[in-house]
């Protein structure tokens, strides 16, 4: 039986600190997709 490992795509929890929208962060440079800000902090 094979397992297929999911948990390869790196998805982190993000908030905008601009805007405080909070969001799916996908990859390495995350932009708020409500405000299109780079101002965010992601949580591993
Ligand atoms: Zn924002």
């Amino acid at each position: 039986m094979v397992d297929i490992d999911l948990k390869k795509v790196t998805s982190r929890k993000c908030k905008c600190l601009d805007c405080g929208n909070e969001f799916k962060g996908v990859g390495k440079k995350v932009k708020c997709p409500s405000c299109q800000s780079e101002n965010v902090e992601c949580s591993e």
